[in-house]
């Protein structure tokens, strides 16, 4: 049967050759609603605390968000790299982490009794890159990212992947010849986080965070308001409101009047908040709690300088770079969009991050008519790119119902016999429940229109 079909240009899938380990029970070691979630709807499973492994349908959506963060950053000019995960403790003893990075970093040693770490993040490493390389205010401004796996030791994770020890983070750092350029590159990222985090369905709201010694207003951190946010939030209704920036911003245009709409209203996180300070009017004034996605931080010569990043600037002197480093938790993010969306049949995935864009459920698989019905319409969708996940187990329906809430496809093509009567088809959209009955022709000319297709 398969050898007749046309070929698939999409990801299409029968849920039958799918790795796919649903749970009905809830997890008693899971406390948060996303790490229920992940677990019962197959996405990961733990490989040890806080160490998990990405099984089929989480790494898809994992995919997924990386490749979003990926295209917002290009947009950017920012160039992507890739960094080991372990590296030399040299570098660390030339900027004074080693000793001051305490137990969260995870310390090892080589057979030479070399020691060596896994990365928790990667300032030296690429400040050393630069240092190495780029030797004239020629070659700047640059910005360098990374989409590489973390290992921080963290006293307590917990909540899934939201504090995992090992964590997929995208990293970029930013050099420059002075503060203005620096501040540029800062407005590059903030820009492009609100773009990114709204491609996926969130509404992140930068608020402001420690700076530490540098002072200054660089420093935000990008959260998303959820239940079960590990910090306590303080922000203006208004920030709730805002448009995020349009595709098209011109990154090399001055981009302090998009970056001022957002900040000239008042957000801060526990550490940050001032009642003091604060003067947005009680009604106005959001107190929730939130998930931090981001965090955006300009430090000047903090690397650059120990890490020798020096550079003969315009005029033959010497001039220490001015950096800054940019981080999103893509695994986080995973989590986070389950927090943000989500009902108690299960999870509810804005399409921009959907493992697959719609669920194909044949009521009655070993029914001729139910069978040959939607082995053409999942033939029909494989070939036009659509990645569609037909359920053509031999199970309940009501099983076959229940999985695919679960897993959260925002489209669902139900195909029974009843319906099949006359020709018919129902489409629910997972959000918000609405079904409509659809003859099978026009089934297939509305996934033309409304189910995402590859460019
Ligand atoms: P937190 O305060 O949550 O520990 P952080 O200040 O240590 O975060 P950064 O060093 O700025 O975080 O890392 C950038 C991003 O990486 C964070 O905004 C967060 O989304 C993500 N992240 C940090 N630690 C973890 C972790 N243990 N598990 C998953 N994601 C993480
Ligand atoms: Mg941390």
């Amino acid at each position: 049967m398969r050898g007749t079909l046309p070929p698939c240009l999409g990801d299409a899938m029968r849920r039958s050759e799918l790795f796919l380990p649903t749970l009905k029970e809830t997890p008693a070691e899971a406390q948060i609603v996303s790490h229920r979630l992940m677990l019962r709807a197959g996405l990961i499973r733990q490989a040890s605390a806080g160490i998990y492994t990405w099984l089929p349908l989480g790494f898809r959506v994992l995919r997924k968000i990386e490749q979003i963060v990926r295209e917002e950053q290009d947009a950017t000019g920012a160039q992507e790299v890739l960094m080991p995960t372990i590296q030399s403790a040299d570098l660390w003893r030339k900027s004074g982490r080693y000793e001051d990075y305490g137990k969260e970093m995870l310390r090892i040693r080589d057979r030479h009794d070399r020691e060596m770490l896994y990365g928790p993040t990667n300032e030296e490493l690429i400040t050393d890159i630069l240092a190495q390389e780029v030797h004239s205010y020629r070659d700047l401004p640059k910005n360098l990212y990374h989409i590489q796996w973390k290992f921080r030791d963290e006293v307590r994770p917990r909540f899934g992947i939201m504090r995992g020890r090992e964590f997929l983070m995208k990293d970029n750092y930013s050099f420059d010849l002075d503060i203005a350029g620096a501040r540029h590159s800062y407005n590059k990222m903030f820009i492009a986080y609100l773009r990114t985090f709204a491609r996926m369905g969130l509404k992140a709201i930068p608020m402001r965070a420690e700076t530490g010694p540098i002072g200054g207003d660089m420093s935000h951190e990008f959260i998303i308001l959820a239940e079960t946010g590990e910090s306590e939030v303080f922000c203006d209704r208004a920030l709730l409101s805002l448009e995020p920036p349009e595709a098209d911003i011109d990154y090399a245009s001055d981009l302090q009047p998009s970056v001022d709409a957002w900040t000239r209203y008042y957000a801060a996180s526990d550490d940050k908040h001032d009642p003091a300070n604060c003067d947005v009017p009680d009604d106005d004034l959001v107190t929730a709690r939130g998930i931090e996605v981001g965090h955006i931080f300009y430090f000047g010569a903090k690397y650059s300088e120990p890490l020798g990043a020096v550079v003969q600037g315009p005029d033959g002197g010497r001039v220490t770079l001015e950096m800054g480093s940019y981080g999103i938790g893509v695994s986080r993010l995973v989590g986070a969009i389950i927090e943000a969306s989500h009902d108690d049949n299960g999870i509810i995935w804005p399409t921009a991050v959907a493992p697959y864009g719609v669920g194909l459920i044949n009521l009655k698989t070993g029914d001729s008519a139910c069978d040959q019905a939607c082995s053409e319409l999942f033939a029909f969708m494989c070939a036009a790119g659509i990645d569609v996940l037909y359920d053509d187990r031999d199970v309940r329906a009501g099983e076959k119902f229940a999985d695919m809430d679960l897993i959260g496809l925002p489209w669902q093509i139900v195909v029974g016999p009843r319906g099949l009567k006359n020709g018919m088809a129902e489409i629910k959209a997972r959000g918000s429940g609405q079904r409509s009955e659809v003859s099978l022709e026009d089934v297939r000319s509305w996934a033309m229109e409304n189910l995402p297709r590859p460019a």
